[in-house]
């Protein structure tokens, strides 16, 4: 059972974020007008399939050096499905 702990964050709502291919960063519907066809879709899901079964995460999902943390043995462990 997960506790309430108050650690300083704000958690802000987003419908969903992707690589926009204009903007070449990750953008959201509030910060990228292009169009729909320049957008890269990001799946959590596959993110987290991609580094448990060692597979490499495209740079434009995530940074490498966060990719190589979230790689380690412990890290790996730590991922929870919900
Ligand atoms: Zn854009």
């Amino acid at each position: 059972m997960l506790e309430k702990f108050d650690i300083g964050l704000q958690l802000i709502k987003i419908r969903e974020a992707f690589f926009c291919r204009q903007c070449n960063c990750i953008a959201t519907e509030k910060t990228c007008r292009h169009p729909t066809s320049n957008r890269e879709s990001m799946s959590m899901t596959e993110i987290r399939n991609r580094i448990r079964s060692g597979i490499p995460v495209p740079e434009i999902m995530m940074r490498p050096e966060v990719t190589k943390l979230l790689s380690s043995r412990h890290s790996k462990q730590s991922f929870v499905d919900m």
